[in-house]
């Protein structure tokens, strides 16, 4: 399962919010409420970047279902081409996942944003994005270390037909000191039935 999307290039975190304003009743006049809101620019850019993602989601293999599941995660990788130089690509997340959530995933929590390129294009800055799964599954690379791992789980006392907790903690991405370094997991609890 992948998505690719060409989208503009989002508007910098540095001009997307003003401070809004409001009638002060104490003060009898305008003022600024302590509220932010979206800029101008920040709201056209984001209609625009929701707009071709409506569009290039037609025809590809994408399960938003999928994404709505808290245990799945995925990357996020972005090729990008700014007009000029200078510009900061972490400036540009903020507003990328703002107007993807609830179109391509369901929550921009469980999005892993990795930078592949950042180029320079005067006629035609861009963005380009391609989602994918994440390999791992919890604290396990794959699903042969999980298989790996849970044949041995399969011979302890503990393992009551898939309930144990260890178990299902690491499966979920939780940290468990019983099973030492996540790189090697190797359980302490482990109890040999006889
Ligand atoms: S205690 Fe450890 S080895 Fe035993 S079932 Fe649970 S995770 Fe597996």
């Amino acid at each position: 399962m992948q998505l690719k999307l060409l989208l503009p290039v989002p508007t910098s975190i540095n001009a997307l919010y003003i401070n809004q304003w409001g009638y002060d009743h104490k003060l009898k006049r305008n003022a600024p409420t302590g509220a932010k809101i979206l800029s101008k620019e920040g709201e056209k850019c984001k209609e625009q970047i929701q707009f071709h993602t409506q569009k290039q989601l037609e025809g590809q293999e994408w399960d938003y279902e999928w994404t709505v599941d808290k245990n799945n995660f995925m990357f996020m990788d972005v090729w990008i081409y700014f007009s000029r130089r200078g510009r900061d690509s972490d400036n540009i997340f903020k507003l990328l996942s703002d107007s993807l959530e609830k179109l391509v995933y369901d929550n921009d929590s469980r999005v892993l944003p990795r930078v592949q390129r950042v180029l320079y294009d005067t006629k035609n800055p861009r963005i380009q994005v391609e989602f994918s799964p994440v390999d791992y599954i919890g604290i396990f690379r794959n699903s042969e270390e999980i298989d790996e791992f849970e044949s041995r789980c399969k011979t302890c006392t503990r393992y009551l037909d898939g309930r144990c907790s260890i178990l299902n903690d690491s499966l979920i991405g939780t940290v468990r000191e019983e099973i030492g370094d996540v790189d090697d997991p190797n359980c302490t609890a482990y109890k040999e039935k006889k």
